[in-house]
């Protein structure tokens, strides 16, 4: 059971509302958002329905929720969730965002050539890691805080939104100082200290699905970050675990019309992980923006040979700029913008 307050609830409402419930042996669950505050009694409905909380001041709405996410769900809020992710862009509405950048903040140099070119061609994020989640300790994890400052620098310098990868609860604030936007990795999707830690924060994050994680567990991810208050939440569909070994991963497109039926959060799309090939990418961007996501995350390098990660599945500036072009068309056809 959730209740909604009125936005303009006082403080002694909601401590009644405590008290009153704390006398059935309820524990509440207070989520203190910049627009409403949420009570949220898991698991207490028998209990709940003993007192007439409709009538409590302060209580805009009463709801049972049968979804085991219960912020996360479409139950919870009917309309799509808008995210805004700076002063131009948002997610969630009809024109979709792009993401782009490489894997990797490498240098100064590189990073700006790479986000003047997906400017150009239509994207509002620039994407790349300063810590990166590798498989091996030996290889190449990220410049850190000189990678952030880059980061922050050249997305100042070109005007486009950053966003890139909180690893650890200690870095939050850290990261949070230099990007617009915090991602969360695929490996870390159900590392919940950090998604409460993030819930704590009032900024945008992009939580990506795990390596073998079901749409319900990203589901219920994505709930640990609301729960603390933090409704900037979007997903991401990045390729899961099969037993096919042709791609790097299988991209599910099935997940963009299953998480628009369950949840209000917007889903975005990573066809660069989802395949793990660079020719691949384009049909993977494709069938995203035709299933309906709100958004796309594609890695872009200047010269993917020289990559110090995902080389193999970044695109040229120039196929990235074509490819904005066939998005756009198919956008359009579906009553969608890029
Ligand atoms: C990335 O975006 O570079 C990345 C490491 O993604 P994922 O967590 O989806 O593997
Ligand atoms: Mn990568």
């Amino acid at each position: 059971m959730i209740i909604v307050l009125n936005k303009d609830a006082t403080e002694a409402q909601i401590q009644h509302i405590i008290e009153r419930t704390e006398k059935l042996g309820l524990k509440a669950h207070i989520s203190r958002g910049m627009e409403r505050t949420i009570i949220g009694f898991i698991g207490a409905e028998d209990a709940l329905r003993m007192i007439p909380l409709e009538v409590f001041p302060g209580v805009e709405n009463v709801m049972p929720v049968l979804a085991p996410y219960k912020l996360v769900s479409r139950e919870f809020k009917k309309d799509d969730s808008l995210i805004k992710l700076d002063s131009k862009a948002t997610m969630g509405g009809k024109k979709l965002v792009v993401m782009a950048g490489p894997c990797s903040v490498e240098n100064h140099d590189g990073l700006l050539s790479v986000a003047k070119k997906i400017k150009a061609a239509g994207a509002s994020v620039l994407r790349a890691g300063a810590f990166k989640p590798r498989t091996s300790p030996y290889d190449f994890q990220g410049l850190g805080e000189e990678g952030l400052k880059i980061l922050h620098s050249v997305g100042k310098e070109i005007g486009l939104a950053t966003i890139t990868e909180v690893m650890d609860p200690r870095q939050v604030e850290l990261v949070g100082r230099y990007a617009d936007i915090f991602q969360i990795g695929a490996r870390n999707m159900q590392n919940f200290s950090l998604l409460r830690e993030i819930g704590q924060t009032r900024k945008p994050v992009l939580l990506k699905r795990g390596l073998s994680a079901t749409i319900k567990d990203l589901l219920m991810s994505a709930e640990y970050i609301l729960s603390e208050g933090n409704f900037e939440v979007m997903l991401c569909e990045r390729g899961i675990r099969t037993f096919e070994t042709a791609t790097r991963n299988t991209l599910d497109i099935n997940a963009i019309g299953v998480v628009k039926k369950l949840s209000h959060l917007p889903i975005v799309v990573d066809p660069s992980h989802g395949t793990g090939s660079w020719g691949l990418v384009p049909s993977g961007a494709r069938a995203a923006v035709a299933a309906g996501c709100d958004g796309i995350m594609v890695e872009v390098h200047d010269n993917p040979e020289e990559a110090l990660s995902d080389g193999a599945q970044s695109l040229k500036p120039d196929k990235f700029a074509s490819l904005m072009e066939e998005l756009k068309a198919i956008a359009k056809a579906i009553g969608r913008e890029i």
